[in-house]
């Protein structure tokens, strides 16, 4: 059995250097928060001992001397630090939380920037999707992680000041001696007395701060238990509240099995059932609880000590209020400084799996070769005998692929489910090297370009697209932004010279609105862009804004082909373009394919073939090899051959349907 990892499988020099090297990634990548919060640590955990200073001072007058004048000092004083104090804590307060909202957005970042430049195979891999799950499952549960990084700093520091400012009004209840007139008081001057007190807060602290890290590590015993409880319960919440499902779950009341899932397996709130919150109140809790005790059992020997001085004549009253708020911040100080120390070791399992993440290699070799810039869109790309395994598998997903793309061609690749079709566009796009065999690239293997500049010479509409919910032109635009940051716009015609902001960055949303209207048009939906008062801004969907036009599956699907055209790249890749279309527009898009392509060279992966026989060539897949190539009307003329019998399967299909139409017609 694979044995569980847990915080006390990590040692404390493993545990340093994991929080190091965290603090100082954050410090390296947005250091504002982290100056701000030990601002604000100091002045929060020192700014109070000015008061206990100054008031222990004026206490002193008014059990002695009682002049006016420093008491008038003492008071003024007083309420100067006070004011002081409590402004300049008010403004770092606001800074800090100004800064702070940033952590968990820096953090959601680098790891989504993680997962976008990693290998391809790495980001589709199960155990890295496992491996991000757990991370993030780890931060909605506990807010253990990388964040919890910052929280710790903050604490840290706060406790650490706590203790240098309470050491420092503390050094002189050992500096006074109770006078010898005292008689048996004396015996407080003994140094074994102080150690004796020293031993005792300490002791406490360490006491207080080990019982509170045996509680929190008790956390990780429930980690599987609670994935699972926190999946369940944003799953069952998620499907609650999907508008489609509303009718589901009202009708066969799917809410009541979710509802009693939740109860059994979530912690929300401890009042469930889970293990999780059987511990809150069970073990977990006697041990918050005994660490929250003992850190106040300090307090008699601290008032013993410092009242039996005070009585011996060391001091005067107002420094009895000082010493013993002295000592006790000290002491909570100390046992909060170690309780943070214990919170870091376990947060240390977290923040293993993070770097475990970060550190995912990129095995593909990365080439520096430019993409040459061609107007005349000269591209040749070739597969010379390609094979390729995905990764942890035995078979091959295509085997012993040669095929040459000739320029302007439109190219056909058919065949049934699982043939390898997509799977030879990943290796087109190098989303995967071939396991065996090489691609070129203008008699170039591809491994050698820059990759993305490789990239640039690529349109794709994929069969699950993406949209994004923002407005239609800055989608058709998508990608314009960045390739023109990586000066890759291999076309450049009508475009508006961009806005250029004071830091030199060109303005958001600055793209060509004409050549977005037009790609738009010629995917068909000039009609329904000029029913759009919004025109190009009007926003897609709702999720981000009520205004938001929610738009069909075949809308969608032409918004992606304006936006493959809109990169006007010299390839151009159409993974079933029309599957999500009516056959009214699909129809449209076909008859006008040769128009919306133009020059390019068109590579489409369909299953309906009648779709195809506008293309010159059309090239079979059968279980990851080509099969069978050539014009439809070849192909056909082959006699018996794969490409006849899908294209026979599909014609009765046709036949049939246009029967049982005409039927209903009739
Ligand atoms: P098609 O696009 O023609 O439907 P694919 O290229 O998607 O076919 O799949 C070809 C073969 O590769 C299939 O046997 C499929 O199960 C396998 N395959 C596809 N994607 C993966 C993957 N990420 N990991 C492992 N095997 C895969």
């Amino acid at each position: 059995m694979k044995k569980k990892r847990t915080a006390g499988t990590i040692s404390w020099k493993e545990a340093y250097a994991l929080n190091k090297r965290a603090l100082c990634l954050w410090l390296r990548e947005c250091p504002a928060p982290f100056l701000s919060a030990g601002l604000y640590s100091a002045i929060t955990a020192l700014g109070p001992y000015l008061t206990i200073y100054f008031s222990a001072r004026l206490l002193d007058e008014l059990a002695g001397a009682k002049g006016q004048g420093r008491m008038l000092r003492w008071v003024v004083l007083l309420l100067a630090a006070e004011a002081v104090v409590s402004l300049l804590r008010a403004l770092s307060f606001r800074w800090k939380e100004a800064q702070s909202s940033t952590i968990y957005y820096r953090g959601e970042e680098r790891l989504s920037r993680k997962i976008l430049t990693m290998d391809f195979a790495a980001a589709e891999d199960t155990d890295t999707s496992d491996l991000l799950g757990r991370i993030q499952q780890r931060e909605n549960w506990t807010g253990w992680g990388m964040g919890m990084v910052y929280v710790f700093f903050q604490s840290f520091l706060e406790e650490a000041f706590r203790m240098l400012g309470a050491g420092a009004l503390t050094v002189s209840l050992f500096c006074l001696p109770v006078p010898r007139e005292a008689g048996f008081l004396t015996f407080l001057n003994n140094p074994l007395c102080i150690l004796g007190l020293t031993v005792i807060t300490v002791g406490i602290a360490v006491l207080a701060s080990y019982l509170g890290t045996l509680a929190q590590m008790r956390l990780l015993r429930h980690d599987e238990s609670m994935k699972m409880g926190n999946r369940n319960y944003f799953f069952c919440m998620s499907l609650f509240r999907e508008e489609k499902r509303a009718l589901d779950m009202r009708i066969y009341r799917q809410d009541v099995f979710g509802t009693e899932k939740v109860r059994q397996t979530a912690d929300i709130d401890g009042g469930f059932t889970s293990s999780m919150a059987k511990d809150a109140k069970g073990k977990m809790g006697v041990l918050y609880a005994f660490s929250a005790a003992v850190s106040k059992s300090l307090m008699w020997a601290v008032y013993l000590f410092v009242c039996l001085k005070a009585l011996g004549g060391a001091f005067g009253l107002g420094s009895v209020t000082q010493y013993i708020g002295a000592i006790t911040a000290f002491s909570g100080g100390l046992s909060g400084m170690l309780r943070v120390l214990g919170a870091m070791k376990v947060n240390s399992d977290t923040l293993k799996m993070t770097f475990a993440f970060l550190d995912i290699p990129n095995e593909m070799y990365q080439g520096s070769l430019t993409v040459e810039k061609r107007s005349d869109r000269k591209y040749e790309v070739e597969f010379r005998d390609v094979s390729f395994k995905y990764p942890h598998t035995d078979c091959y997903a295509l085997k012993n692929i040669s095929l040459k793309f000739r320029v302007g061609e439109r190219l056909a690749v058919v065949g049934q489910n699982g043939s390898g079709k997509t799977t030879f566009i990943k290796l087109l796009c190098r989303l995967y090297d071939p396991t065996e065999g090489e691609i070129l690239l203008n008699g170039i293997n591809i491994r050698k370009y820059n990759y993305r500049e490789y990239l640039s010479i690529f349109s794709v509409v994929f069969q699950d697209f993406q949209l994004l919910a923002m407005e239609l032109g800055k989608n058709v635009a998508a990608g314009d932004r960045a390739d023109r940051r990586w000066g890759l716009l291999v076309s450049d015609r009508n475009k508006r010279p961009g806005r250029m902001e004071g830091n030199g960055r060109e303005t958001e949303g600055d793209y060509d609105r004409e050549k977005a209207a037009e790609c738009l048009e010629k995917a068909g939906l000039s009609q329904w862009l000029s029913a759009r008062p919004g025109g190009l801004d009007t926003i897609l969907y709702k999720d981000l804004d009520e205004k938001g036009v929610q738009i069909s599956g075949g809308e969608a699907q032409k918004i992606a082909i304006a936006r493959s055209l809109y990169r006007d790249a010299p390839f151009m890749i159409l993974d079933e373009p029309t599957a999500a279309l009516d056959p009214v527009a699909e129809y449209e898009i076909y008859t006008r394919l040769n128009e919306i392509v133009g020059d390019k060279t068109a590579v489409y992966i369909s299953h309906r073939l009648s779709s195809c026989r506008f293309c010159d060539e059309i090239i079979v897949f059968h279980e990851g090899s080509i099969v069978q190539r050539g014009s439809h009307e070849r192909l056909l003329a082959e006699g018996e051959g794969k490409y006849k019998e899908l294209w026979n399967a599909q014609a009765q299909y046709y036949v049939r349907e246009q029967k049982k139409r005409r039927q209903k017609g009739s």
